[in-house]
């Protein structure tokens, strides 16, 4: 069996104390084995990116976007076969992991436009002979860890501005489906990215705990679940590093009256249950506005969901794949049990999924539950599962209080014809990222992602605009070069320009 090693100083490094199982979702088998990183194989990590950082702080910018001309064409290339490594580890459907390699793309494009993107602030003769400008330098080795639900698009999120702008880069990807984040480690290596500059570690715990707090490293970026976001960033702010640490969801969408139902459906099937609801970007509760509208929105999702396909990643017939791992699965199912006994309706009941040939594969599927209330366990957690909840509310004051009072505020999204309303909706939500008959509002490449509230700790958002300020450092100089034969005089009080 093939076990999957680190990438370190642009070698392939087996070394491993201890190893993990990967499985293949859909089969439920063990199809790989991990080498998990020890706390020397880390530190070798850190030294190789310590090493690799002063040549690469000085490469042109023009010659750092050329890496990432290249690494995007690769990518393109091997897109296929990608999509697949992705799908055989998480389970997603082929066409959901093209989708998701498609938005890491669009991150690589937004690192090849760096030379104009590090150009900074200038301002002649701000006093006499005197000019001034703001540079943005990198940090150093920057730090990466990643969830599983998106072993490419995640790491992509990172990756490229981290190292377009001269920083050197670890990498620690999720254990449960490691191999597609490897993979393009590695073509990164391929398109010229000199050894060191990216690094891989392969690991749990023990490899994260490490990387947190070594002093060599500058800032962390993190994203998975809120716990565990809480934890890394105070541990590596504690550390003296800048930290980004992106968390859990439960994303809302309301469901006004006047909305255009079919539509509306449409539209929370596919946010509901595409990948399986593993996306923290999921759309996890409608808020239907009224009775009238509750009863209606059901009777139409409940008709929509007879034709749901669940099944293996490779079938592309099918809606969504597996849970990621048979714990997830039975977790899952808990929080369907727990709502029933709680006293919501199971409306549809995915709880006995079961897949022709595919018997051991870690399935649920599509899930719909009336009359959830807040106080219930399965309202209140992140159930990252394909479960669609409906909660009853009788004005859109009261959907949104709901919305603010939750303890997530990653995405919400509004279905409705009522432009004032979700304008009102828009500017008033505490929430990060907001849809207006969009469904899963992810920005695009070019804007930044992130929540509000215990959704994002840190203040610098993902990708785009923020993460050019996240992997840099302004600093600010001030010149002057006097006249030849001029000599200042001394000055005692605070230098103006009066
Ligand atoms: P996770 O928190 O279990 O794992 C994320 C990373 O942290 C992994 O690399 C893992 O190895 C590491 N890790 C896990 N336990 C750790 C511990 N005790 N100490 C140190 N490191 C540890 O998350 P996951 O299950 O892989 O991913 C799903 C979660 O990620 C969901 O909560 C989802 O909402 C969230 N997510 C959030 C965003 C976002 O942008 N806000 C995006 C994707 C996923």
């Amino acid at each position: 069996m093939q076990t999957l090693g680190h990438l370190i100083n642009g070698r392939v490094d087996l070394t491993a104390e201890r190893t993990q199982d990967v499985y293949n979702p859909s089969t439920g088998a063990v199809s790989k084995k991990l080498a998990l990183a020890s706390k020397a194989t880390v530190e070798a990590a850190i030294a190789a990116a310590d090493a690799a950082f002063p040549a690469w702080r000085d490469t042109p910018p023009i010659k750092r976007a050329r890496i990432m001309f290249r690494f995007k064409e690769l990518l393109e290339q091997n897109a296929d076969h990608i999509a697949a490594l992705i799908g055989e580890e998480h389970g997603k459907i082929v066409h959901d992991a093209l989708g998701e390699l498609q938005r890491g793309i669009e991150n690589v494009e937004y690192a090849c436009g760096v030379p104009e993107l590090l150009k900074g602030e200038h301002t002649k003769n701000v006093g006499p002979n005197i000019d001034c400008w703001s540079e943005f330098q990198p940090l150093g080795v920057v730090v990466g860890i990643t969830p599983f639900n998106f072993p490419v698009m995640v790491p992509l999120w990172m990756i490229p501005m981290a190292i377009a702008s001269g920083n050197c880069f670890v990498l620690k990807p999720s254990e449960r489906d490691p191999s597609s984040t490897l993979y393009i480690a590695q073509l990164l290596q391929e398109a010229g990215l000199p050894n060191g500059v990216l690094n891989v570690v392969q690991g749990d715990k023990l490899a994260v705990d490490t990387l947190i707090r070594d002093s060599r490293v500058q800032a962390v970026s993190f994203v998975g679940s809120t716990p565990i976001a809480e934890y890394i960033y105070q541990v590596a702010t504690t550390h003296g590093k800048r930290c980004q640490a992106l968390g859990g969801a439960k994303n809302h969408a309301i469901v006004m009256p006047d909305a255009d139902l079919d539509n509306a459906a449409n539209q929370l099937l596919g946010a509901a249950f595409g990948s399986s609801g593993e996306r923290c970007m999921a759309l996890s509760v409608a808020v239907a506005v009224g009775d009238a509208t509750a009863d209606l929105l059901v009777q139409k999702l409940q008709a929509a969901m007879k034709n749901l396909k669940v099944g293996p990643c490779h079938d592309k017939s099918n809606d969504f794949g597996p849970l990621i791992t048979r714990a997830h699965q039975a977790k899952v199912v808990g929080y369907i049990n727990s709502a029933e006994a709680d006293g919501a309706k199971v409306v549809v009941d995915g709880r006995e999924a079961s897949v022709e040939g595919y018997e051991e594969g870690f399935y649920v599927g599509g899930t719909l539950i009336d009359h959830v209330t807040r106080k219930m366990d399965s309202y209140r957690d992140e159930i990252f599962g394909p479960v669609l909840q409906i909660v009853r509310v009788q004005t859109m004051q009261e959907a949104m209080e709901l919305i603010d009072a939750h303890e997530y505020g990653n995405g919400t999204c509004i279905f409705t014809r009522d432009g004032e309303a979700a304008r009102y909706f828009s500017d008033r939500i505490k929430v990060g990222m907001v849809g207006i008959n969009v469904p899963l509002p992810v920005p695009v490449a070019y804007h930044s992602f992130g929540g509000w509230k215990r959704s994002l700790f840190g203040d610098l958002h993902a990708y785009g605009p923020d993460a050019v300020r996240f992997y840099t450092r302004r600093k600010t100089v001030t010149q002057r070069w006097p006249s030849s034969g001029v000599r200042e005089g001394v000055e005692f009080s605070m230098p103006t320009m009066k």
